[in-house]
Formats: structure tokens, sequence, C-alpha cells
């Protein structure tokens, strides 16, 4: 029994659990796959109505991964591995999504979940040393734990445009394209944003609108994906090696395995550099393309060379000069925004039905009852789309009113910008744990291995809570002001500490400017994750208050349950 009791007058929990997984796309299926696996009582909730997360959301036509698919999938299962094989060099979000659907039944995760379901909120009770998290069904859940699988790239960014109710035509978000294709034969289509969304969109409603308008703000760097469908032989030694594969895999800076960079592009010739660069561009892919030198992310006339060769390539497909120059990107450094992927983008820009219009020089005004006002040109739509993006890395997290120690909301602790222990853990809120949060390597690089560490390191961490007995975990401000300076030091010197895009926060007026994910690389997050661990948790506090051995992991106070 506790030695603190229980107030007689407090309303029952609705339900008790271990933890609570908030989110079922690649990172919450995995956790409760794994806490599950270690015999925990997990409750998953997800706001969408079935799993899949970002491949849930993002329907639009056109969406693909830009990881090649055979590394953008689980590594840790063999037999997941065995049974799937994928269709094309870059799966498309149909494909993506069944994948996942597959991985939740072959583990029978959906059970797990209550879907359509969001978090509002999540409140630490200091007396008993538990979450109670709250739903928009109305439920409260009692947990242990909690685990934040609510995405990078989920929260989307507010559409703040003048006049935007006034408009009677249709409105679509890219990450919130209805599962009925909408039919767009015969209309007349704007898109608004040019980022990875937009640049896979916009060529398959250009081929089904009568017309195109493409308000584009920043140009994007972008590199053909060359996709293909892939050939057995290849599938079969993929799967054949998997094991290896998955080591090679896990060793990576990115996530996914790499082609041998040819060294610092100072010390090629010129012919060299263009041949170089000729058989990257041939073999399609941006991460590839953008790793083919050593010093393109920290070299400015490195990156002014490899971002010039792109340019070359955009001026030589767009038809029209003036067009081409529209979408020629400058003032920002390569690799400072995700780069894109495409399969016919700018060849898109030569269709008879397609007009760019440059929102820099002519930015958008408002919108009217049937169309949109840019410059002095007022564009008749009879529906928008908008790419516009996401608030990444820290919008899903603050969209749940998260409350640590004393009371203290998290929205207040990251007004300043986002402060954590290795992206997993947060001082002041004991038991709970973001999966690629800010301060990890999250975004950059294949993001499904990214997850994968973290969860695997999750769930390691609550199996030495329970084999030492302890009730609480949380990250100290000692190892959280460490992590910071690590985190400063790894990006000292990188053109990526100068990044204006949503890897800095830049996109959503207001928010707080920071490197948000860890720059140091996959491989060495690990190796520190690792250490951490190895060295007893250094930067983490276990059971802040002393415990009693009986509110260990697993025993919600009042129960006597044993985990299996
Ligand atoms: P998500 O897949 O975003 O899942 C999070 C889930 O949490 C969502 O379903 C959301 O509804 C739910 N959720 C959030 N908050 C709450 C709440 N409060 N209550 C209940 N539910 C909640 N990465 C790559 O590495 N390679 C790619 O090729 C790639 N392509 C991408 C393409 C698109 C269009 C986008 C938007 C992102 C892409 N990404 C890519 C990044 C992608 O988000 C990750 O690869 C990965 O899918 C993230 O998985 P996740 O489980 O962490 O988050
Ligand atoms: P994004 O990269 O943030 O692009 C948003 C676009 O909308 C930008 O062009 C932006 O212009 C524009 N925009 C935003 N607000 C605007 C406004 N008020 N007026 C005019 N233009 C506005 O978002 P995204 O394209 O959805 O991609 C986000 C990330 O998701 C990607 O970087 C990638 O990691 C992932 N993703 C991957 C794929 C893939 O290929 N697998 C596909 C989609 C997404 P500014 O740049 O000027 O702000």
């Amino acid at each position: 029994m506790s030695t603190r009791e229980v107030d007689a007058t407090e309303p029952a929990p609705v339900a008790s659990y271990d933890a609570v997984v908030v989110g079922a796309g690649f990172a919450g299926l995995y956790a409760v796959h794994l806490l599950r696996k270690q015999g925990l009582r997990v409750r998953g909730f997800e706001e969408a109505p079935s799993v899949g997360g970002t491949w849930f959301w993002n329907r639009y036509p056109g969406a693909r991964c830009d990881i090649e698919s055979l590394d953008y999938c689980f590594s840790f299962s063999d037999e997941l591995q065995a049974g799937w094989t994928w269709s094309e060099r870059y799966a498309a979000q149909p494909e993506i999504l069944r994948y996942l659907e597959y991985v939740a039944e072959s583990l029978d995760l959906a059970r797990e979940f209550t879907f359509e379901t969001r978090v509002e909120a999540a409140r630490f009770d200091e007396e008993r040393d538990r979450w109670s998290v709250t739903t928009t069904a109305g439920d409260t859940i009692d947990a242990q734990f909690v685990v934040l699988a609510v995405g990078v790239l989920s929260s989307l960014k507010p559409l703040d445009f003048a006049g935007l109710d006034d408009f009677r035509g249709e409105t679509f978000h890219t990450a919130r394209w209805p599962a009925e294709d909408p039919d767009l034969a015969g209309r007349r289509v704007g898109v608004i944003g040019t980022g990875s969304s937009g640049v896979q969109v916009i060529p398959m409603l250009a081929e089904r609108a009568a017309s195109l308008t493409v308000f584009q703000r920043t140009p994007n760097f972008s590199v053909p994906a060359r996709n293909r469908p892939l050939e057995s032989a290849e599938i079969e030694a993929v799967k054949a090696a998997h094991p290896e594969r998955r080591a090679q895999r896990r060793r990576t800076r990115s996530g996914f395995i790499e082609l041998d960079p040819f060294g610092e592009l100072q010390r090629f010739s010129a012919e060299e550099r263009e041949r170089i660069l000729e058989e990257r561009w041939a073999m399609g892919g941006g991460a590839q393309f953008l790793r083919a030198f050593t010093d393109v992310g920290l070299d400015e006339d490195s990156n002014a060379y490899v971002a010039d060769f792109i340019r070359r390539k955009i001026r030589a497909v767009v038809d029209d000069p003036a067009v081409a120059e529209t979408l020629v990107p400058t003032g920002y450094f390569l690799g400072t925004k995700r780069i894109c992927v495409d399969t016919d983008y700018f060849e898109t820009y030569n269709r008879p039905n397609v007009r760019l219009v440059d929102v820099r020089k002519d930015p958008i005004e408002r919108f009217t009852a049937d169309g949109v006002v840019a410059g002095s040109e007022h564009h008749e739509l009879d529906c928008v789309v908008f790419a516009t993006g996401f608030d990444a890395l820290t919008g899903a997290i603050l969209d749940v009113d998260i409350r640590g120690r004393d009371g203290r909301s998290l929205r207040d602790v990251w007004s300043a910008g986002p402060r954590t222990l290795v992206g997993l853990a947060v001082p002041g809120f004991p038991n709970l744990f973001t999966v690629t949060g800010p301060g990890s390597p999250s975004v950059l690089g294949n993001v499904v291995s990214a997850i994968e560490q973290h969860v695997e390191w999750i769930d390691d961490c609550l199996r030495h809570m329970r084999d030492h007995g302890h009730a609480t975990v949380e990250a100290t401000e000692e190892g959280e002001s460490w992590w910071a300076e690590q985190a400063r030091s790894s990006a000292r010197g990188l053109l990526l500490e100068k990044a204006e895009s949503w890897y800095s926060g830049a996109n959503i007026p207001g928010k707080p400017r920071a490197l948000l994910p860890y720059v140091g690389g996959l491989d060495t997050f690990r190796r520190v994750c690792d250490e951490i661990a190895r060295d007893g948790y250094r930067g983490f506090l276990f059971d802040q208050a002393a415990t009693p051995p009986e509110r260990a992991i697993g025993d919600p106070v009042g129960t006597t349950r044993t985990l299996s």
C-alpha cells in the first residue's frame, strides 16, 4: 500500500494503464508494440479513424516517400520484412498506408488504440506520480507513462489568409486530403505552396484541372526521383540480406543505406565535379544527391556550386526563361530546407494550362468570393489547394495542454524555444517521453530509423525502471543544459545553422527561432543515447522523492498487480 493516501473524493479515473501512447503512425505503432511486449498495459489514442499517421492524412495525388521504400519501413522485425514487398522505388501514399495497416494487423495493434479521439491534456499528479490524460471523448485516463508519438509534421500551419471565409469555392489541404479524391476535371485550381507537398501535388493537379495557378513564395531545390518499379531480383537480394542491411542502416548518419560520398568538392576539377553530379542526378533522389560531396553542408562555395548545378537543370527544362528564373531558388543555402524529390515538377510549367505567380513580387492580398488577389491581379478560381506546411516538431506536442511538476505548462517552459534531453524528455515532466522530439535527429534523414532508435531506447529505459523498482524518471536541468550545448556545438559551422525554414521554426509567425533537430547525425545520437543508458541514465533522475517499492513501474496506486 502506498504511504500516500488517495483522496476518496477524487473522481474515479475511467481507466488506468501503465502507459498512454498518443499517435498511431510509425512511432505510436512501434511504441505500443514494444511496451505491450514487455508486459505493460498500454492504451493508444489517435485522432484519425485508423492507423497510418502521416500516411493516413496526406492522401493528396502524387504523395510518395522521398527516402527509398526499401529503407522507409521498419527494420526491427525479420518477419515483417519478409512478409512485405514494395512495388516501387519511392512508394506512393496508398502503398505506405497499406504497409502500416499490414504492420498493425500482423502485430495485432489496432485493438490497443482508441481512434477518432484526440488527447487534449495531460497533467502530472505529484501526489501519485501518475499522469492524468484527458481526451476529446471526455474520458480521463490514469497512466504512469505518457509517450507522445504525435508526429513531427502533423500539426498544420494555421491558414491566415485575409478573406478566406469569403471564398465560395472549395478548399483542400494536402495534409487533410479527402478519402474520396475530388474530381477537378474542368475546374480552375489554385495551389499555394511549393515545398515538398506542393512539388508532388502540382504535376498531378496540372493533369486533371482545366487550369492550374501556382502561387509560389519561395522556390525550392528539387531533384528528380527517377521512380520506377522495383525488380524482383533486387527485392529478393534485399530480403535475403535483411539482418546485415538492418545492422548497416543502424550505423548510418541519416538512417538509410548511403552511397559513399566522393570527398570534398573543392578537391575535384570542374570536369570531375560535373561528371559526379550528372551521375548522381541521373540516379535520382535528393538525399543521395546532396551527399555526393562531403562539404556541401559546410562550405559556402561548395554549396553554391551544387546549387548552381540544380539551377542550370531548371533553366534547361523550363521553356519560358522568365518562368525558369522565377523557379530558380536563390537567397538560401541548398540543404537548409529539406530537398524535394519530384516527378516532372519543372516540366509541368511548360504546360499551357499552368501559370506561375510569384507572390514574393505580388503578395497574396486576400481571398475573394471567387478567387485570390495577388499583386493587383484577381485570379479567378473554383478551388484552392493549400500545401502550406506544418508547425513542425513542436506543434503537435504543444497542441496538447501538458502540465508537469508544480502544474507548470510545457507551453510556458518552451515559450523561448524547446529544450530537451536528447529530444526524449523535459525536466519537470517526469515519465513523459517525446518520440523524434526537438533536439533529436528526427527529420534530418529517414524518420523511421530515428523513430526505431527512440522507441527502443524508451522501451529499454522502462525495463530498467522495472528491474530497479523505480517509479519515475525525469531529465535533470543539468542534463538538458548539457544536451543544449552538445546540440549547439554539433551545428557550429554548418550552413544548417542559417536555416530559414521549418527546420528552425521560421515558417510560423511568432514561433521562437531555433534549429529544432539535432544535426550531429543519427549514428552519433544513437551512441550518445546508448552511453547515457550504460552510465546508469546519466542526465536523468529516478524517483525524485524516495519511493516505496510497491509504487514501482506497473503498479498504479492502490493496486498490487504484478507484471509478467
Ligand atoms: P505521424 O505519422 O505524423 O503520426 C502522428 C499521429 O499522431 C497522427 O496520426 C496524428 O493524428 C496523431 N496525433 C497527434 N496529436 C494527437 C493528439 N493530441 N491526440 C491524438 N492523436 C494525435 N519522412 C521520411 O523520413 N521520409 C519520407 O519520405 C517522408 N515523407 C513525408 C511525406 C509527407 C507528406 C509528410 C507530411 C511527412 C513525410 N515524412 C517523411 C515525415 C513523416 O512524418 C515521418 O516519416 C513519419 O511518418 C512520422 O511518423 P510518426 O508516427 O512519428 O508521426
Ligand atoms: P513546407 O516545406 O513548409 O512548404 C510550405 C510551402 O507553403 C512553402 O512554399 C511556403 O512558402 C508556402 N507558404 C506557407 N505559407 C504561405 C503563405 N502564407 N503564403 C504563401 N506561401 C506560403 O511544407 P510541405 O511542402 O508540406 O513539406 C513539409 C515537409 O514534409 C517536407 O520538408 C518534408 O520533410 C515532408 N514532406 C515530404 C514529402 C516527400 O517527398 N516524401 C512530401 C511532402 C512533405 P515559404 O517557403 O516562402 O514559407
